[in-house]
């Protein structure tokens, strides 16, 4: 019997040594130790041992099965072990590659030129107000002295969503709607995209953006309009720049005017980017028209205010220096990543 057991565990430490993977060594044990496995058998043969000598055998039966599940569970560990190290290497972190270039994203010139806008108006104490897109004929002409046979609402120039909805054609809209809040005074800029039926060439665009101002408050005179935008093309341009004031026509303001400030390549003295005249236009302004104040509920002998708007891509064109619109809305990363 002892014999038999000695090489039962023989058997099994060759099984054991011979068992590559843990599937296979998991076998090994079902035929070592399992319901039909060698070592029941021996217990099976139990009944033919002489009594007395039963304990002896049981003891031994069992310091095998001992054994051999010692064996089992070595060779377990150490296969085991073996694969968590060959996973450990397969996955190994070399850390002195080259990271991988992380993509940053880049400010548009439109938006870098936009808040730079803001915040010459907001630290003048400007408030920044948006408004819908598309419009109701009332806010985009009607309110602002736009009447119905007014040129200006040739359909060549305005995209007509119906006959009352139109894809606003200016952000003074969105004045008009806070003039009607009666919230007294007011002093705003609106910038936003807006919309003309215009062919696509160096300097117009179908869809681009406008920033438009607007104060009302008691006693406002065109002193007040003119500091604000000297002092406003002095922070955007430079602290020597100058304005003038051409007188316009525009259907919202009375008197309206246009404003030129001094050219910021060359002083003043004409060169190759103010085609020679040292003057580059850059926005339209005037007061607000008595009856744009009456129309939106604000009495026009109490109060008074001045209006001016301004091309973003005006803006963003001068101050970078770009000769041609479209690049602005083509968004060719090479362009675009030098702003
Ligand atoms: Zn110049």
């Amino acid at each position: 019997m002892k014999d038999r057991l000695e090489q039962i565990k023989e058997e099994v430490r060759k099984q054991v040594e011979a068992a590559g993977t843990l599937d296979k060594l998991n076998e090994v044990r079902v035929n070592a130790l399992g319901k039909k496995g060698a070592l029941t058998e021996v217990l099976k043969g139990m009944k033919n041992v002489a009594a007395e000598e039963r304990p002896k055998i049981g003891q031994m039966v069992n310091d095998t099965r001992t054994e051999i599940e010692a064996m089992l569970e070595e060779t377990k560990k150490k296969m085991e072990s073996a694969i968590r190290e060959a996973k450990m290497k397969e996955e190994v972190i070399d850390v002195t590659l080259p990271a991988r270039k992380n993509q940053v994203g880049h400010r548009h010139p439109n938006t870098i030129a936009l808040e730079e806008v803001e915040r010459i108006f907001v630290g003048m104490g400007y408030e920044v107000v948006e408004g819908p897109e598309v419009e109701n004929d009332y806010y985009n002409f009607e309110a602002l002295n736009i009447p119905r046979n007014h040129p200006t609402r040739d359909e060549q120039d305005t995209f007509y969503i119906s006959e009352d909805i139109v894809l606003r054609t200016q952000t003074s809209p969105v004045q008009v709607r806070e003039m009607e809040k009666g919230k007294l005074p007011i002093r705003m800029i609106a910038p936003g995209r807006v919309f003309r039926s215009d062919e696509v060439d160096a300097t117009h665009s179908p869809s681009f953006h406008q920033i438009e101002g607007l104060v009302i408050d008691k006693n406002i005179t065109f002193a007040d309009l003119k500091g604000t935008l000297a002092e406003f093309a002095r922070e955007l341009f430079g602290e020597e720049t100058k304005v003038k004031f051409r007188p316009h026509h525009f259907p919202f303001t009375e008197p309206s005017a246009e404003v030129d400030v001094t050219c910021f390549k060359c002083g003043g003295k004409g060169c190759r980017f103010c085609k020679g005249s040292g003057w580059i236009e850059i926005l339209g302004c005037g007061m607000v028209h008595p009856r744009v104040l009456q129309m939106s509920g604000i009495d026009p002998k109490e109060y008074s205010g001045f209006a001016f708007g301004v091309g973003l891509e005006r803006i963003a064109l001068l101050k970078y220096e770009i000769d041609d619109m479209r690049l602005l809305y083509e968004n060719d990363v090479r362009f675009l990543k030098q702003f």
